[in-house]
């Protein structure tokens, strides 16, 4: 961390600072300048804000030099991490496809979508029991039972599943069912369920929040990390911008981006960045193009009379043309799906 004083700082205010850095246990090399003083701060920042030493009236500017974040770093585990999620290696060569519909329906609308997806080649089924619904009169979920029904799908199909949890109340019941915990974009920052995820040993689907930095994601990835849980995978879902024409803005560069910041597996989800079916076959292939480790799609065998976001849902038909084609893209870049 760099700190500059302001131009004409008295002596005593820049002894001052140094003795408070000093007390904090960092080392201080001092640059005393004709017009100002610049102090090199080394040692472990990640328990300290930067933005505090603003408080003192003398300090110009303050820059980090170090990222915040440590377990989630490149820096600290160089090699690509891959998460087991119920047999299926998420992370890796292979590129992982996540597939169902946005909510748990009924008993039939599993079983069709289930047999469909695993035929065309998904390795895990998504379904949401628990729905974040903007509107408190829109359908919730099956909840409980939603979580019955995907059970019951599992014995059937033995396709692992991912689902959304909203409040730390449901883990048990989570824990019995769903082998990769989805923490939704409205939850990111959700700190008190992100420490209540940080103790299980399950895998963790961390999205991104629609208006969050990578820098703010990577530290709520930080906090499941530093709990102790290390199964992490990131997922770019669209963040908000100023353009209206898709739901949200699919953030491709997020790819490369995480993939120099992270050692964690990072997949897109083009259904909820664009919110229209016909854009998800493009997006798709940009994530694969870009180097994602996966994908997340909604795919429903009836979309017109989805429960929830049918409008973003594929039919399985092109789901199926979807999957054929990302092959060949994955097979460009030397992966696998
Ligand atoms: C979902 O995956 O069903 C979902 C609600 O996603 P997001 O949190 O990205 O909106
Ligand atoms: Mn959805």
């Amino acid at each position: 961390m760099i700190v500059k004083f302001r131009d004409g700082t008295k002596k005593q205010d820049i002894e001052f600072l140094k003795q408070h850095l000093l007390a904090l246990g960092f080392e201080i090399h001092e640059n005393i300048g004709d017009e100002y003083t610049l102090f090199s701060v080394l040692g472990d920042t990640s328990q300290f804000d930067p933005d505090s030493l603003y408080a003192f009236k003398y300090v110009d500017a303050v820059v980090r030099i170090r990222e915040p974040f440590k377990k989630v770093s490149r820096k600290s585990h160089p090699t690509d991490t891959v998460v087991d999620v119920g047999g299926v290696a998420v992370g890796g060569n292979k590129t992982v496809i996540i597939a169902g519909p946005c909510a748990v329906e009924s008993e039939e609308q599993i079983d069709i979508i289930a047999r469909k997806v695993k035929e065309s080649g998904a390795m895990i089924f998504r379904a949401g029991a628990y729905k974040p619904r903007t509107s408190p009169y829109s359908f919730q979920g099956l909840e409980k039972d939603g979580l019955r029904l995907l059970k019951a799908m599992k014995a059937r199909y033995h396709l692992p599943v991912a689902s959304e949890i909203m409040s730390a109340e449901d883990l048990p019941a989570f824990l019995e069912v769903v082998d990769l915990i989805q923490v939704g974009t409205r939850n990111m920052q959700n700190f008190a369920l992100l420490k209540e995820l940080s103790k299980v040993d399950r895998p963790i689907l961390l999205k991104r929040g629609l208006a969050n930095t990578i820098e703010e994601w990577l530290m709520s990835a930080e906090y499941l990390l530093a709990g102790g849980n290390d199964k992490v995978i990131l997922c770019e879902r669209g963040i908000r911008t100023f353009e209206t024409a898709t739901r949200a803005t699919l953030d491709i560069s997020a790819v490369p981006v995480l993939k120099s910041l992270t050692h964690l597996p990072v997949l897109i989800d083009p259904s909820h960045a664009s919110g229209r079916w016909e854009y998800i076959e493009s997006l798709s292939k940009a994530g694969i193009a870009a180097g994602a480790d996966g994908l997340l799609i909604e795919v429903h065998h009836d979309p017109e009379n989805a429960l929830s976001d049918g409008q973003q849902s594929l039919k399985p038909e092109r789901f199926a043309e979807l999957v054929r084609k990302c092959r060949l893209i994955a097979e460009a870049i030397d992966r696998t799906i």
